[in-house]
């Protein structure tokens, strides 16, 4: 008997070499110290011994009982630095290290420029209005005085899509259609900012996406100079209290007459330097009196209402205010640029 409870032994301690995780080590316990294992069942059988041997046998069996169950104990403490070691491996968290600082993020340039524009354009009483991104060709043009085969179509580079008709907004005017449609006949005092898309070559100066601000009143006797009046009003607002602002006729499609605005330079203060090109002017919008055909395209009648919209791009504004000479800065996710403003 003395010999089976040293097989059983050896037996024992080889199965547990081979135990590699707590459930295998679990089953290894059952098989080799429970109630019917070989080394357990030697107590049952002591009766069939003889009184000398069964004080020897005793001893033993309890010997190895004893060992197993320390031989045990000690392979449960293995596999579990085991799995510690694995985890620190693989989970790589060292708690004894400092906590990693969050870094506060903050506004793109262009936000921040666009916030300014919507600060002062509500302390005007206008109100933002959201209009859709991809565009109906109609929106974009027809209803803007641009009929189809207009050659003015061609001052922007389209992108279209493989649906007839919808293409991506080239600027934010489509807007100002779906806003008259929306609150004729009533009075209307909009901005209306936006992504636009150009189907461009991408330069230091010219993006394929990029923002616009538009701005429209349309009402009854809203003149040339309600416009004069809120646009360097606005300008004063942005850049400085006395800048000086001037108008020069221009030509859009989609009002009559139009005029771009100019503002005297921040910078060299109307002497002349690299950022004005030395004309001592920057330009900052387009502006003019609403088209007949666009007010009746948008439900108001031109006999009755007259209306004064603008649109500029808060890309340039930012450039001029920051003096950023390449437009591609905006879009090129570099924090050495966007963590200046
Ligand atoms: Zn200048």
């Amino acid at each position: 008997m003395l010999e089976q409870l040293e097989k059983s032994h050896q037996q024992a301690l080889e199965a547990l070499e081979k135990v590699q995780n707590e459930d295998d080590l679990l089953t290894w316990r059952a098989d080799f110290l429970g109630k019917q294992s070989p080394v357990m069942s030697v107590f049952d059988n002591m009766r069939d011994l003889s009184k000398e041997e069964r004080p020897v046998v005793g001893r033993r069996a309890n010997e190895v009982r004893q060992a197993l169950e320390a031989a045990f104990e000690a392979r449960r403490d293995a596999l579990k630095e085991q799995a510690l070691q694995t985890a620190l491996k693989t989970e790589k968290i060292d708690v004894t290290l400092p906590g990693r600082q969050h870094e506060l993020g903050r506004l793109h340039p262009v936000t921040q420029t666009l916030r300014r524009i919507y600060r002062i354009f509500n302390e005007m009483g206008f109100q933002v209005y959201r209009s859709r991104e991809v565009e109906t060709d109609d929106y974009t043009f027809t209803y803007l005085n641009m009929p189809p085969h207009h050659p003015a179509r061609d001052m922007w580079d389209t992108f279209y899509t493989n649906t007839e008709g919808i293409i991506l907004r080239t600027h934010t005017s489509p807007g100002q259609v779906h806003a008259m449609r929306q609150y004729h006949p009533e009075p209307i005092r909009v901005i209306l900012p936006g992504m636009c898309f150009r189907y461009e070559q991408v330069s230091s100066r010219s993006e394929m996406q990029f923002t616009q601000v538009e701005g429209l009143a349309v009402g009854k006797d809203i003149t040339f100079g309600d416009l004069k009046g809120t646009l360097t009003d606005f300008a004063r607002r942005l850049f400085d209290t006395d800048v000086r602002t001037r108008f020069r006729a221009s030509h859009f499609p989609f009002t009559e007459p139009s005029a771009e605005m100019d503002v005297e330079c921040f910078i060299c203060h109307g002497e002349g330097c690299s950022v004005c090109k030395h004309t001592g002017w920057l330009e900052i919008l387009g502006s003019g009196v609403v088209h007949p055909n666009v007010l009746r395209f948008g439900g108001y009648d031109p006999a009755e209402y007259t209306g004064f919209a603008f649109g500029m791009g808060p890309e340039r504004l930012t450039m001029l205010l920051h003096q950023i000479d390449d437009i591609r800065n905006f879009w090129r996710n570099d924090l050495r640029f966007l963590e200046q403003f």
